[in-house]
């Protein structure tokens, strides 16, 4: 019986170096940083707006199964999220078809969201997306690199990075916009509308670290579960209010992507030891997708149940071995607290539905080590009934 629990995600504060080096993207995007995510996608949404003038009452289309801050972003623009269903319960695209079907005169935006290090399908979304005079918003908050930097093609208009915790590189907050150059003069007013604010990096800084950092380690993971009211892993709406940009030291980013790319790549791992579960009805999705995804680290290991009751069997025991597995967002976004109110959606999307229902994850971060793997393993063997590799 080993102390404490592997949380399911969360990567070490680096300490910023003195300089900043050539940052990924610079080549097709300048970047605007922000305090979150959220604030950086909420200003995507804002460019789009601002885009096509004329439209009362703008629609941002978005996946059905994500990322709750994904609707206050939009929501905090004063536009409507509309939601789009996967293109079916085995993967975590939208439904290109549907994506057509949803788009309105009052459509401006498109957000096409990674989810865990699996990029969205950019090349179809590009075409629908120019065919119809829409902004294309790359979500990247859970993928690193972007697929657009990634792929040098620059695909979306837009891209949205996050450095919040449990995200590829986490910085304690921040995140950041980046504007593809030919957009670059047409926007540059609008952000500058938006107040700077530092990140000092001092001793206040260096002590929050210290304490993020130590909270990290299996027995504190363990203990801060149990307490209540920190809601921890809880998914829920939180509007957003003011935006401001962040004045982000670029040598932390520097050394935040470093260290991102230094983590081992747990996935090929998993891949290896689990493939015996494909013959009991379970999907491993980072394997069915493009195989030059197994060279980057990915934001945790994600896998389908046969149905719910197996997922959350898996997840009890495995809960039990001292390993932090979790459904992630458990629900498709209608469904999750605040969302409806916010939305006034009440439609069904049954394959969001069934997605949000069988996902589980496991941990790819740099705490994780071999005899986690062959725990998990372990765990695996027993709760299957299925036959041994
Ligand atoms: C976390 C996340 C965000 C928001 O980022 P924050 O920095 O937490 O505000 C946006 N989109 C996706 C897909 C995310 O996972």
């Amino acid at each position: 019986m080993r102390l404490g629990k592997l949380r399911p995600v969360g990567s070490k504060v680096p300490l910023p170096a003195q300089k900043g080096a050539v940052l990924p993207w610079e080549g097709e995007y300048v970047h605007e940083f922000t305090r979150s995510g959220t604030e950086a996608l909420s200003l995507a949404v804002r460019l789009a707006i601002a885009d096509h003038p004329g439209i009362d009452s703008p629609e941002v289309l978005m996946p059905a199964y994500g990322c709750p801050d994904l609707v206050a972003a939009v929501v905090a623009q004063g536009a409507t999220p509309v939601l789009v269903d996967l293109a079916d319960g085995q993967a975590p695209y939208m439904d290109i078809a549907g994506v057509e079907a949803a788009i309105t005169d009052n459509t401006v935006a498109i957000i096409a969201v990674g989810f865990l290090g699996l990029p969205e399908r950019l090349s179809d979304l590009v075409s629908v997306s120019r065919a119809n005079k829409l902004l294309l918003i790359e979500d990247s908050a859970q993928c690193f690199p972007p697929k657009s930097v990634d792929t040098g093609n620059a695909e979306a208009d837009l891209v949205v990075l996050s450095f919040g915790r449990g995200k590829p590189i986490n910085l304690m907050g921040g995140g950041a916009l980046l504007v593809r150059k030919d957009h670059q003069e047409r926007f540059a007013p609008i952000l500058s509308c938006y107040p700077v604010i530092a990140l000092a990096i001092n001793l206040s800084w260096y002590l929050k670290r210290f304490l993020f950092n130590l909270m990290l380690s299996r027995l504190s993971f363990a203990l801060l579960e149990k307490i209540p009211f920190l809601h921890l892993g809880e998914t829920r709406l939180h509007l957003l209010s003011d935006i401001y940009r962040r004045d982000i030291p670029l040598g932390l980013v520097t050394v935040g992507i470093d260290q991102y790319r230094k983590r081992p790549i747990w996935q090929s791992v998993y891949d290896r030891k689990l493939s015996f579960i494909d013959r009991c009805g379970w999907v491993r999705l980072q394997s069915l997708h493009d195989s030059d995804e197994s060279d980057s680290t990915c934001l945790r290991y994600a896998l389908l149940a046969p149905s719910s009751r197996d997922r959350d069997a898996m997840i009890d025991r495995l809960d039990k071995s001292g390993i932090g597995a979790n459904s992630f967002y458990g629900k498709p976004l209608p469904e999750i607290e605040g969302v409806s109110e916010a939305t006034g959606n009440i439609e069904c999307y049954p394959m969001a539905e069934q997605f949000a229902a069988r996902l589980l994850t496991l941990p790819c971060h740099e705490g994780v080590n071999g005899q986690d793997i062959e725990v998990i393993v372990g765990c695996f063997m027993l709760e299957l009934v299925c036959p041994r590799p």
